[in-house]
């Protein structure tokens, strides 16, 4: 059965090596921010720069590894309906919104969700990472290097699906970012498979 995430809301939960995680757009055009740490030892965590390193590409999907900053594989992506996530870009927060919107009182964005549900496992917003950003679609020019937040490719109903390879703790949002989510925010759903 799946949980929800209300929008602009996050989660956070262990999740055991040979579990699957399932996470799902239920309304379409919604990214979710997802980060992992090993449960062992927090400060080993998901590395945008070493999983793009060795995938040589910037655009992981179905068979491509989320590695550690300590280069051990912990999330595998074994079902992708979409096939456009982000790895680049870091979690939307306060300061985003007050940078690039140009907000004067903003909201507390991925970011915020992260320190508030990764607080009660000892992970502080200092150890946030760049996220994964399912669904979330960054085009770019590839001789200028300029890039570009685009409408997410997904519709209703599409879906990742990620192994654990390693026992994890998991942080999972609805992200805020009203450029990432085509200007509406949606929730996003997840399930737990495999072994309890
Ligand atoms: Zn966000």
């Amino acid at each position: 059965m799946a949980a929800r995430i209300p929008p602009r809301t996050g989660v956070a939960f262990k999740l055991r090596q040979g579990q699957t995680l399932k996470v799902i757009d239920v309304a379409g055009e919604q990214v979710s921010d997802l980060l992992a740490f090993s449960a062992q030892d927090p400060r080993e965590y998901i590395s945008s720069g070493r999983s793009i390193d060795y995938a040589s590409k910037i655009f992981l999907t179905r068979g491509d590894a989320l590695y550690s900053n300590r280069s051990r594989v912990l999330l595998r992506i074994i079902e992708d309906t979409v096939g456009r996530h982000d790895f680049l870009l870091t979690p939307c927060s306060a300061d985003t919104f007050r940078l690039i919107y140009g907000d004067a009182d903003p909201h507390h964005g991925c970011q915020g969700n992260f320190e508030k549900a990764l607080g009660p496992y000892g992970i502080t917003g200092d150890q946030v990472p760049v996220a994964f950003n399912i669904f979330m679609n960054v085009t770019l020019d590839g001789s200028t290097g300029e890039l570009r937040v685009s409408p997410p490719l997904s519709k209703a109903g599409d879906y990742v699906v990620f192994l654990a390879e390693r026992d994890l703790i998991v942080a999972l949002t609805a992200c805020s970012a009203p450029q990432s989510n085509n200007g509406s925010f949606k929730p996003i759903d997840f399930e737990l498979g495999g072994i309890a």
